[in-house]
């Protein structure tokens, strides 16, 4: 984040963070990216013990209370070491433990939060099904009720950190005749009978996460593990978009990053043509494109976090903002990470430098948490409600009216 805006607890906060980053060993991130680790607890467990997990949630929960745009300023900065590590670092304490804090009860709050952020315990979120991730309300897992119970039955896949998860917070259609948003719970499932986690996908980044498939077979869970209550799921799901990718966006910040800072070192050490490579434009613009995406990409989650942060923001304006910085900041991540590799030439290809690492691992950015397709249908949808419901209605100059032909209505013709 910019250092230049940071309180003196917000750059202590960084710190704190940094010297977390510092402490991961090398050989967990060497051996996560080889799948020789397929879930890395003590990661976990060390960041539990240094209290950095779940840093916005409540302090009687084990959380620091803090605010979303410390939240950024420390997701950056997790994400620097690793991508996989800042996405199981993110979706037990920033998703999966918000949701129940925001809508569990009590017993869960005590079982699943108070655990989890002082790292002794782990959790994954299960959306995504075989059939499909985008059409989150065609989702076939469903739940039916037996006595005071509901038993679950269907598949999720792509879900990071089932290898190691205790809890699993799943979406399931419990009224298929409702309509899409009356359908869904989410149920908290705890690691049971029935349930059963599978570490089956070769991925080309972001890998040693546990990224799985989780089977669930006649799962029973008791009515109070549904989350908001019998066919409340919806507005789980909804609210629990913003930590999916405003967290998304600002852990993707802090991995591209060392990207920039091996290409800077690299082109002003390496000479070609008796020059060092820097001093060609081709090559020293693409660093300066490269810094400067980062900024704006940076800009846009501060600006966002700002927003969320306010609670003067309409949710359907968040909603907009957070999925224009999930889709810009990996986009430009992706940018600026081939960037990157271009200017150290052959060897940035290969794997004496990180950058062929950063490169697989920010591919998925622009897939996964909502790909960007997805994201650019929720701001069209978004922009466009707002703007004829009351952007349109602001008292502004009408600039439309500033053209010499502005009067020719019979050649303003619309169908
Ligand atoms: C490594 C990894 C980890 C993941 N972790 C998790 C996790 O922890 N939990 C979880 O629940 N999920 C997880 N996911 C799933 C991820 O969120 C989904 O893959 C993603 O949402 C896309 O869903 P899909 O793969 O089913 O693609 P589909 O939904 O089948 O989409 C395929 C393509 O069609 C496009 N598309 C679909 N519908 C539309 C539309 N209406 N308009 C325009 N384009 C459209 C999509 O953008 C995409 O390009 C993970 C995925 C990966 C690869």
């Amino acid at each position: 984040m910019f250092d230049y805006i940071m309180t003196d607890a917000q750059k202590k906060l960084r710190d704190e963070a940094r010297a977390f980053t510092k402490w991961v060993p090398r050989q967990l991130i060497l051996d996560m990216d080889a799948e020789k680790i397929q879930f890395p607890r003590e990661y976990l467990q060390e960041a539990g013990r240094r209290n950095l997990l779940g840093i916005r949630l409540p302090k009687e929960l084990g959380g620091r209370g803090l605010s979303w745009v410390d939240d950024a300023i420390v997701a950056e900065e997790i994400g620097v070491a690793s991508y996989s590590l800042a996405c199981l670092w993110g979706v037990g304490a920033d998703i999966v433990c918000e949701a129940i804090s925001l809508f569990g009860n009590d017993e869960l709050k005590q079982a699943v939060v108070v655990p989890l952020l002082r790292g002794e315990t782990f959790a994954a979120e299960g959306l995504t099904e075989p059939r499909g991730g985008s059409d989150f309300f065609g989702a076939t897992t469903y739940a039916k009720k037996d006595g005071d119970d509901w038993v679950i039955n269907g598949q999720k896949r792509f879900i990071v950190g089932a290898e190691g998860a205790d809890w699993f917070l799943v979406y399931a259609v419990t009224d298929p005749d409702a309509p899409p948003h009356k359908r869904m719970t989410a149920f908290m499932v705890p690691r049971t009978t029935g349930v059963e986690s599978k570490y089956i996908y070769g991925l080309m980044g972001v890998r040693g996460g546990g990224a799985g498939r989780l089977v669930l077979k006649d799962v029973r869970v008791p009515e109070r593990y549904a989350l908001n209550g019998i066919n409340g799921g919806f507005d789980v799901f909804v609210r629990m978009m913003i930590p999916e990718r405003l967290g998304t966006a600002a852990m993707t910040l802090g991995s591209v990053r060392p990207a920039i800072e091996i290409a800077t070192r690299y082109t002003s050490k390496r000479k070609a043509f008796g020059l060092p490579i820097q001093m060609f434009e081709a090559v020293g613009f693409k660093v300066a494109d490269s810094v400067m995406l980062l900024d704006a990409a940076r800009s846009m989650v501060y600006s966002t976090c700002l927003a969320v942060d306010s609670g003067k923001a309409h949710p359907n304006r968040v909603r907009r903002l957070v999925s224009e910085a999930k889709k810009f900041v990996t986009e430009a991540a992706w940018e600026i990470a081939n960037k990157c590799m271009q200017t150290v030439g052959g060897i940035g290809y290969t794997n004496v430098y990180p950058l062929e690492r950063i490169v697989r691992d920010i591919r998925l950015s622009m897939i996964w948490v909502g790909s960007n397709e997805i994201m650019q249908l929720i701001v069209q949808n978004e922009w466009y409600k707002e703007y004829f419901k009351t952007l349109s209605k602001e008292d502004v100059r009408d600039v439309e009216a500033d053209a010499v032909g502005a009067d020719a209505e019979g050649e303003k013709i619309y169908e």
